[in-house]
């Protein structure tokens, strides 16, 4: 059975305040100065039920760079668009190696392994932009996130576009790779303008969890993407949410995520709840350390592992 909210509230207190307790936070981060300056002793989980309500500990009313987690609304967005076509261009496999990965791409030839990794969530840009604006393709992105949380109050930080921008020379490279094996329909300046964008998103752990609505299938989630489509997201989300990390993510939370280098994470409990943990330390694999951690303690004690 369910726990009920005042039970989960409980728990995610008990949840933040073991999170507290502990000495390794990670690491930010350092790839710009905007993520590496985060005071990495920082947390939130916000959790969003069948009835709505969310429930937190925390700063959960703090925006933080959603960064990866961003790969989601991409993906969910393209899939509304372009619909299967997609997977002509993109993977469906784990990839086993690091998120912006070269050599996997030369491997097989241009066709990236999964929308998750960069090269996969490129492609998934690409084919969203089509022969469209950029700010067009960007503004979709947004309005997309605004709407599964159900909240206007979100936006782009510009100084980390900046900064993706300025520091993107692996996922140049990555572009041009794609372009150069026919899998980009854009310039590689495009697609690139689009995704460092979606990158710099920002948003706070109550509206990630309400955004995970439809994806875990709760009522009164707004309706942007089919059933169908939603249970592959999530699909994607258990097999290759977490890059060379998915397979211990799994194993130790059971359920469906996605990682940004922000050190956000969106968790979906199928027909259960959406969950959102955000804490800037990184782990070994890139994905938040005490957000990890949070995210295997709630699974553990709600029973929610879908395994
Ligand atoms: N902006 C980062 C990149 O593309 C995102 C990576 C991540 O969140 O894992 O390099």
């Amino acid at each position: 059975p369910t726990p009920h909210g005042s039970q989960i509230s409980q728990t995610l207190q008990d949840i933040a305040a073991e999170i507290f307790r502990q000495d390794d936070w990670g690491q930010p981060a350092q790839y710009i100065p905007e993520l590496a300056s985060v005071d990495p002793k920082q947390f939130a989980i916000s959790v969003c039920l069948n009835d709505g309500k969310v429930l937190s500990a925390g700063a959960a009313d703090k925006p933080f760079s959603i960064q990866s987690v961003s790969k989601v609304f991409t993906l969910v967005a393209a899939l509304g668009r372009v619909g299967d076509q997609l997977w002509s261009r993109v993977g469906r496999e784990p990839s086993g190696a690091t998120f912006d990965s070269v050599v996997l791409l030369e491997r097989e030839q241009g066709q990236p392994r999964n929308p998750f990794i960069n090269a996969g969530a490129i492609v998934t840009t690409d084919s969203l932009l089509c022969k469209r604006e950029p700010r067009t393709a960007l503004a979709e992105v947004l309005e997309l996130a605004r709407e599964m949380a159900g909240s206007d109050d979100i936006f782009i930080n510009k100084k980390v576009a900046r900064s993706e921008t300025e520091t993107g020379s692996r996922n140049v490279a990555l572009a041009h790779y794609l372009k150069s094996h026919g899998n980009l329909l854009n310039s590689p300046e495009r697609t690139l303008g689009v995704y460092f964008h979606q990158c710099a998103i920002e948003m706070t752990t109550e509206q990630l969890a309400k955004a995970g609505r439809i994806l875990a299938g709760l009522s009164g989630a707004p309706r942007v993407i089919s059933r169908h489509h939603a249970r592959r997201v999530n699909a994607l989300m258990m097999t290759c949410g977490h890059y060379d990390g998915s397979g211990d993510f799994a194993y130790r939370v059971g359920l469906p995520g996605k990682s940004g280098v922000g050190g956000g994470l969106l968790i979906i409990a199928p027909r259960v709840a959406s969950i959102a943990v955000w804490s800037p330390g990184l782990n070994g694999y890139g994905n938040s350390h005490a957000g990890t951690r949070a995210a295997a303690m709630l699974s553990k004690a709600t029973n929610w592992s879908v395994f």
